[in-house]
């Protein structure tokens, strides 16, 4: 059907490219594309080798930091939709290029810069704080302000396509079509019961991943943010194949676009589990500044103490063959049908070991990986269509939702769940 370039080659990519090239009816030409062509060369090899796919594979280097490479890639590869799978720091350039070359564009993160002292971003932050009440360094503002250029372009971004964002928002547009005329509330539950080993290691990019977690929490009532410390609130809960977990609030980016999306909802909140150790780790980590985004000289050099730490800590690709045990991830809904209350759980429970076995991947880049391929099938089939920016929830979900069963991340519908108080 078409050709894909995807721009990246980590954890996420890796599961997301072997996807594409299971999908080979869709994914016609995969076009894989980072600084480190090296690693793209030998996750074209690993395809190649297994003789399983149909998909013309090809490698290219480049820095995403760069529109101008961007756009003279997109202009020598031709592909019909771009799959961005680096970091939230390139977003914009990337949405630029897409632009520039009128391509579709498809995502798995919000926007973030890399330098948050920049002063000039920094303006506009403070003023988004204070505006919005909010203060997660990522936010939709930025890639919202491309609607009418893609409109006018008429080329679609799709924001937000992993596990959460992306099925956590595919899951509510079926909550809402399926089981209710009006959703009340939305708990997002994130849990990890998988196990790797190390005394500390993250699941994903870890810069990403430990300015997230060590964020403020916030989330969505009546109307507005209610911002917390991080950590503030703690609750317990049973998943079910995992068991009882500690989860904290976090701020998330799916509440922003699901407080605009999901008419009269009224309360929307996202908890992640962790351990007791990774917590402790964190916070002393943090404590003696290991965290800061912002560079400090050391014996003469520009060091920024947050990617010296990543240098430090496992490679989140190299989890896969030592993690055991299972994620839980999905959304409890409270509302009303047919003017009676309900609630409904929609989840997915993914095991990392099979993971491993399938794709040589660990469940937290395969839960993500997998449906980043799944929203990009959706562009390159057309089964989804407009022009302008979108956040997943806005389409229709029912073959999103066949398409998770198809590849790899089965879901249930519990009409009875546990909610959390
Ligand atoms: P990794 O750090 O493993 O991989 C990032 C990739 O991006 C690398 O291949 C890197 O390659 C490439 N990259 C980084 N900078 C550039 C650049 N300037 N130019 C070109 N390529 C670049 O990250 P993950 O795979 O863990 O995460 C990928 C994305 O998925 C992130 O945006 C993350 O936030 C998101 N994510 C989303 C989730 C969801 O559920 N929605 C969950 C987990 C992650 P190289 O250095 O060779 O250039």
């Amino acid at each position: 059907m078409g050709k894909v370039l995807v721009i990246g080659c980590g954890g996420v990519a890796q599961v997301a490219i072997q996807k594409c090239a299971q999908n080979d009816a869709v994914f016609n030409e995969i076009c894989i594309a980072s600084r480190t062509v090296s690693k793209c060369d030998d996750l074209k090899k690993k395809i190649e080798t297994q003789g399983k796919s149909r998909s013309k594979i090809t490698t290219a280097k480049v820095n995403a930091d760069s529109v101008d490479e961007l756009i003279a890639l997109i202009k020598s590869v031709k592909p019909d939709v771009v799959l961005n799978l680096a970091l939230p720091y390139q977003d914009l350039t990337i949405m630029d290029a897409c632009l520039a070359c009128g391509v579709h564009y498809v995502d798995s993160a919000n926007y973030e810069p890399e330098d948050t002292e920049d002063p000039e971003w920094r303006k506009i932050y403070e003023k988004r704080c204070k505006e919005q009440g909010f203060t997660a360094y990522f936010d939709y503002s930025w890639q919202w302000a491309y609607q009418k250029r893609f409109q006018d372009a008429g080329i679609m971004g799709i924001l937000g396509t992993g596990f959460d964002p992306g099925v956590t928002s595919v899951f509510t547009a079926y909550a809402l079509k399926h089981y209710f005329d009006q959703i009340d509330t939305i708990d997002i539950l994130d849990c990890n019961g998988g196990d790797h080993g190390y005394p500390f290691a993250t699941n994903f990019n870890p810069e990403i991943n430990l300015r997230e977690v060590s964020a403020n929490g916030s989330y969505w009532e009546n109307g507005h943010w209610v911002e917390t410390k991080p950590m503030e609130i703690k609750r317990e809960y049973n998943f079910e194949q995992v068991g009882m977990k500690d989860m904290y609030l976090l701020h998330h980016e799916e509440i922003e676009s699901l407080a605009k999306n999901i008419p009269g909802v009224k309360r929307i909140r996202f908890f992640m589990t962790f351990g007791q150790s990774y917590l402790t780790h964190m916070k002393c980590l943090e404590n003696v500044g290991m965290l800061r985004t912002d560079p400090v000289m050391f014996e003469g050099k520009e060091i920024v103490p947050i990617q010296f730490l990543k240098a430090l800590l496992p490679d989140p690709a190299s989890l896969g063959p030592r993690t055991v045990g299972k994620t839980n991830i999905g959304c409890i809904y409270t509302g009303t049908k047919d003017g009676k209350k309900r609630s409904i759980k929609i989840y997915n429970v993914c095991d990392h070991q099979e993971c491993y076995k399938e794709l040589g991947s660990q469940a937290i880049s395969y839960t993500t990986g997998v449906p980043a391929m799944i929203g990009t099938a959706m562009v390159m089939t057309g089964t989804w269509k407009g022009a302008g920016v979108f956040n997943v929830e806005e389409f229709d979900p029912d073959p999103y939702m066949e398409g998770l069963n198809k590849w790899g991340l089965p879901w249930v519908v519990d009409e009875n769940p546990v909610l959390v108080d």
